[in-house]
């Protein structure tokens, strides 16, 4: 197996290690969290390790980033940890991270509409939709490097290569166009598709293989006909993140209406169960036709992972590789995957499937 991503192009940026959440609030409790730093190392050190080539992210400016989230949140998440350090929150008051406290949910705006709030410690909450994405010093220059990494990766496969993978930390498929949260800020894959839709493909599918369902993917092209959206999972049904979105019924809307489609899985599934998962959402993207793919490539499925239940293994991932690699060409986008001993094994093993199953001479 390894060899075989001789030669392949990951893209990477070194403030990707910026960002140090410094662990994540989960049901009151500060614990340590599983997005840490040493992830992307990892992948970085397992990938070139296999032959794979490192290309500098190249910065894209602003434009790509506001083609897919609104203004507000990108001011926001440029803006907040200097706010939240000018405020004092945590030199006065021990806050070392920015969290939010308050959500204004349906409920409590009770029909009113979302006004501007005086203080940096009630808006965040606007934004951040849960308490376990938590914004740092540096958290803002991993995010945008992030981004940068699917654009680039973007731009060596309209420029004419079958595979890139992008090493994007933070991950980004739980942010939505106004929104982040999920250890998510900004919409890497969601970022990428834009770019390759501008760049002249004129339908792109997203194919999310991470444990958790893409909840921001599917919201920010929910009404699209250009980008349809599939997902395999572990059923939110089961009790497990996003809990509220994901569902088999959920089909996209308008003009987007049949190009969603979400596969949850039930806990314990193992590698036959997923891969037949996995199946289905590359039939349904040859179906509809594609001319070039996006991949939420999360490894968070696999059975060391502490993340979720799934249980498939790095065979069940390189298999699912060789389905995906088939349909056409690969901008891949790094999302889950927690485990730090087997991570990069893991990601090795999908995008050598890719790559066995997508060319035979994918680079010059
Ligand atoms: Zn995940």
């Amino acid at each position: 197996m390894t060899g075989s991503v001789a030669g392949l192009p990951v893209v990477w940026h070194p403030d990707c290690l910026r960002h140090e959440p410094a662990g994540e609030v989960w049901l009151g409790v500060w614990e340590t969290g599983t997005e840490l730093p040493q992830r992307a190392s990892v992948l970085l050190d397992a990938l070139t390790a296999a032959g794979a080539v490192v290309t500098a992210a190249e910065p894209h400016g602003l434009g790509p980033l506001l083609a897919v989230h609104d203004a507000g949140l990108i001011e926001h998440l440029a803006t907040i940890w200097q706010r939240w350090e000018a405020g004092g929150y945590p030199a006065k008051y021990g806050r070392t991270r920015v969290v939010p406290y308050v959500f204004p949910t349906a409920g409590l705006l009770g029909g009113l509409p979302l006004r501007p709030v005086a203080a940096v410690h009630g808006e965040v909450g606007a934004f951040c939709y849960d308490t376990m994405t938590l914004v740092g010093p540096g958290s803002w220059e991993s995010v945008r490097a992030a981004a940068d990494a699917a654009l680039t990766a973007a731009d060596l496969v309209t420029a004419g290569k079958r595979v890139a993978y992008a090493l994007c930390r933070p991950p980004g498929h739980h942010a939505g166009r106004a929104s982040y949260g999920g250890s998510c800020y900004l919409n890497n894959a969601a970022i990428a598709a834009a770019a390759l839709r501008s760049a002249g493909a004129g339908q792109v599918a997203v194919i999310d293989i991470d444990a958790h369902h893409g909840n921001g993917t599917q919201a920010i092209f929910y009404n699209r006909a250009d980008v349809c959206y599939a997902s395999v999972h572990v059923d939110p049904g089961a009790g497990w993140f996003p809990h509220y979105v994901g569902h088999a019924d959920e089909r996209g809307t308008g003009d987007g209406d049949g190009a969603n489609l979400n596969v949850p899985l039930a806990p314990g599934i193992g590698d036959d169960g997923w891969l037949a998962g996995v199946s289905t959402l590359c039939a349904a993207v040859r179906r509809r036709g594609a001319d070039a793919l996006v991949v939420s490539l999360g490894v968070d499925a696999a059975a060391a992972d502490p993340e979720s239940p799934l249980l498939v293994s790095a065979d069940g991932y390189r298999r699912a590789g060789e389905l995906i690699g088939a349909l056409g060409p690969v901008v891949a986008v790094q999302e889950g995957g927690y485990d730090l001993a087997s991570l990069g094994s893991l990601v090795v093993a999908t995008m050598s499937g890719i790559v066995a199953a997508g060319c035979t001479r994918c680079w010059p």
